[in-house]
């Protein structure tokens, strides 16, 4: 038997609905003018969404509606619920409501003391933020939440069958983290255990046949003694006598396959993608009478599938012997937009290239109808993909000459002219900037009026000139309130850009941007990467106008802003016809145009962002020094084109570097201003310790928040930071972009942190 499922579903809903319903909610909540929607009509909201997605995957055809994946804010945060494990520190008292105590954990509370939100951090290597955990050695876990019982129920009562999802135990203790020293969250397991099984058996007394069991911690290296304790964790759940699926994904599992094999669980659920290299050794190895589930479908990409490819794999001998087969997505399709059908706007020959989630039930479906039907049986389907797959190898994704000029790009081209030590020299003589240098990392506030300014000259209501003068408007004003600020090196404050890649993404060719292609990063935000499906370049200057008008207004050198080729990489959907690394190089060559046109425009300092280069890291270690090689040389193609008085600053958001510093140093970049005002400049050690040589700008000003910070506060993380970074070789500048602040708040931190720069020059 074969059978078709996934492992979640996006919850936005096809227009973002959830989106606006919970903004409204927490509007409402604190005192605003609008009663609706109240909390019973949120609740309501969820179920008539979670209908609608199931309803989806029953008219696809899927065997099961999968149940359990959709959560207010994040699955996480709904597990911490279901295990009754809310940290302490929030003090909730019993007449507090489940649904406030959830918001108050995922957005803080006011509570004086302790009412901080849960920490957010990345889930893998996606996008997506989730909740993480607290342990301490006094947690307790107890069935806490009847929520996920009540949405099986809900299923149940549509008629649907059902399969519910979970977040593995031990995943679920290796995502958060211990918040007392001299202690092993793993120590908790015992206690843990006791409720997971309570829960699988309220499942099975329900009527549900099988649980899906997430386990995605078996992609990471995550050591010896988490492995150790998978088999007895597992020998216990399966005392209970519901059916369980074993998932993992995003990941190869190489190197603990013969360990999972032995887990006494009906079903697992591997990932065929990122994983292919393994399939052959589990299908040997995974008992033949279990449950094996093949996630051929791309959860992480939304190119539509080569069904020929899929099947073929699927019809391998040692899979298609096998009595119990499943298919799915590699992982949850949360990680892509809703549907195409909202794409009216689209290119037609790029539409007709992608699937996102609801597009791709229906490959989930047909790969099954195939295996038991014969391909016969999906002749359109199979018609529609091998035309795709004939059409992606067309002429309107290659670019020849580019080509060309990759494979021809030279030896040094990814070094500057001279060493460090030099251009240092040269550019102190060009710019002649005091000890402590000021500057910003690029956006100035965003207000009401910029967004709409751009709106209207999006939806065609404002002519390109009228654009212009808004925009140069915009500039002039940064320009000036610099000036009052007294800041050595300035910006033209970005008020042209939407977002850091899409804006790059409007102007090069091979990239395309979606209408309504949204994907959840945490919360109710949610982001729109580009598609990048051909080859990357750039048909005429991106940002030269700008920088121009900008620096055309002042004395002080205007320092231009550009994304890095990893980052704009790394926040795409990326074609999967071409090697990563190759995509890297198109755009590095591309920024490193601009970065020509800039320097030939007589800008003297260029500045390549790349908050994505750390997140871009693989999640198996032995595959870092691939990436790190590729992906630091695309950084240095783009910034190394340049005369040695020419200036190159990147910036990077809030990040461990510590285990990656020869590279970051590699990236031989002049200036690196980092996100660090959070962590005390304790991110400095790891420079400090490599005696990293170049300049550095660690933030002195945290951007998330509208508290402005004095004068004292920001001379002690200066001299905190010159305590470990020569003083003659510091910056002075805020975490990140201002973007998100209103001028008020802005302007009076800077006002502070120029003063303290001033403070600091006469101490040297
Ligand atoms: N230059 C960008 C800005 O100032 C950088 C944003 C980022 O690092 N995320 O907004
Ligand atoms: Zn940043």
């Amino acid at each position: 038997m074969v059978c078709s499922h996934i492992l979640g579903f996006p919850r936005m809903g096809a227009q973002r609905e959830w989106k606006t319903a919970l903004e409204t909610y927490w509007k409402s909540g604190s005192g605003a003018a609008c009663a609706e929607p109240d909390a019973e009509s949120l609740v309501r909201m969820g179920k008539q969404l979670r209908a609608s997605h199931w309803a989806l995957q029953k008219k696809a055809g899927l065997d099961w509606v999968t149940v359990g994946d959709f959560a207010c804010y994040d699955h996480v945060l709904n597990h911490i619920q279901l295990l009754g494990c809310e940290p302490a520190r929030f003090g909730f008292t019993e007449d507090m409501s489940e649904l406030d105590r959830y918001f108050a954990m995922a957005r803080g509370s006011l509570r004086e003391e302790g009412g901080q939100a849960l920490s957010m951090t990345k889930w893998f290597d996606t996008n997506y933020h989730y909740l993480v955990p607290e342990f301490l050695p006094d947690t307790v876990f107890s069935l806490h939440s009847e929520r996920l019982f009540d949405e099986v129920k809900e299923a149940q009562a549509l008629g649907y069958p059902v399969k519910a999802v979970l977040l593995g135990p031990v995943s679920f203790l290796y995502l958060g983290r211990e918040k007392t020293d001299g202690f092993d969250r793993l120590s908790l397991l015992p206690k843990l255990l006791p409720v997971y099984r309570e829960i699988l058996e309220r499942l099975h007394r329900e009527g549900v046949r099988w649980v899906q069991i997430d386990e995605p911690v078996l992609g990471l290296d995550i050591g010896e003694k988490w492995l150790a304790v998978y088999e007895k964790t597992y020998a216990e759940l399966a005392k209970e006598p519901v059916r369980l699926l074993l998932t993992t994904y995003f990941s190869s599992l190489s190197g603990h396959i013969g360990m999972i094999c032995r887990l006494p669980v009906d079903g697992l659920h591997v990932d065929a993608v990122r994983g292919a290299a393994d399939l052959q050794e589990i299908a040997a190895r995974w008992p033949s009478e279990k449950v094996l589930s093949v996630g051929v479908i791309d959860g992480r990409n939304i190119w539509k599938a080569d069904l020929d490819k899929a099947l073929a794999l699927l019809k391998a001998p040692e899979l298609a012997r096998r009595g119990n087969l499943w298919i799915a997505p590699s992982c949850s399709l949360l990680h892509v937009p809703f549907s195409l059908e909202a794409e009216t706007a689209m290119d037609f020959r790029l539409k007709q290239c992608l699937a996102f989630a609801v597009e791709k039930l229906d490959e989930v479906h047909a790969l099954k109808e195939a295996l038991e039907k014969g391909d016969a049986a999906i002749g359109k389907a199979l018609d529609s993909s091998r035309k795709t797959v004939a059409f992606r190898k067309g002429d309107w994704v290659h670019n020849a000459q580019l080509a060309k000029r990759v494979g021809k790009l030279a030896e040094d081209a990814d070094r500057r002219k001279s060493v460090f030590s030099i251009r240092q020299a040269l550019q102190r003589k060009r710019f002649r900037l005091p000890a402590f240098p000021t500057t910003t990392i690029g956006s100035f506030p965003q207000t009401p009026e910029i967004r709409s300014v751009r709106a209207s000259f999006k939806r065609g209501i404002l002519d390109e000139a009228g654009y212009r003068e808004a925009m140069q408007k915009e500039i002039a004003f940064c320009i000036a309130q610099q000036e009052k600020l007294g800041l050595d090196v300035f910006v033209h404050g970005e008020p042209e850009r939407n977002d850091m890649v899409e804006y790059f993404a409007e102007f090069l060719d091979g990239m395309a941007m979606t209408a309504n292609g949204w994907v959840q990063s945490y919360g109710s935000r949610c982001v729109k990467p580009p598609v990048i499906y051909g080859d990357v370049s750039r048909p005429k200057p991106m940002t030269v106008e700008w920088i121009r008008y900008a620096q055309s207004l002042t004395d002080k050198p205007v320092k231009a802003m550009l994304t890095g080729p990893v980052t704009i990489l790394q926040w795409s959907f990326v074609r999967d016809d071409e090697k990563r690394s190759v995509v890297a190089d198109q755009i590095a060559l591309a920024i490193r145009d601009e970065v020509a046109d800039l320097e030939r425009a007589g800008v003297g300092i260029v500045q390549i962002d790349e908050p994505g280069l750390r997140e871009g890291l693989p999640l198996r270690r032995r595959n870092w020094r691939e990436y790190l090689d590729w992906a630091c040389r695309a950084f240095r193609i783009a910034s190394c084109g340049v005369e040695d008085e020419t200036q190159v600053h990147t910036h990077m958001c809030y990040a461990e570097f510590n285990d990656i510093m020869p590279d970051i140093a590699a990236l031989d970049a002049d200036v690196i201003t980092l996100e660090a005002s959070r962590g005390d400049m304790t991110l400095l050690q790891g420079f400090s310790d490599f005696r990293y040589p170049n300049e550095v700008g660690p933030g002195v000003y945290d951007i998330h928040s509208p508290r402005v910070p004095s004068v004292k506060e920001i001379v002690g993380l200066l001299k905190q930071a010159s305590a470990v970074i020569p003083a003659d070789r510091l910056w002075v500048n805020p975490d990140c972009g201002l973007k998100t602040r209103q001028w008020k708040e802005a302007f009076a931190a800077l006002e502070n942190m120029v003063k303290s720069a001033r403070l600091m020059r006469e101490t040297v």
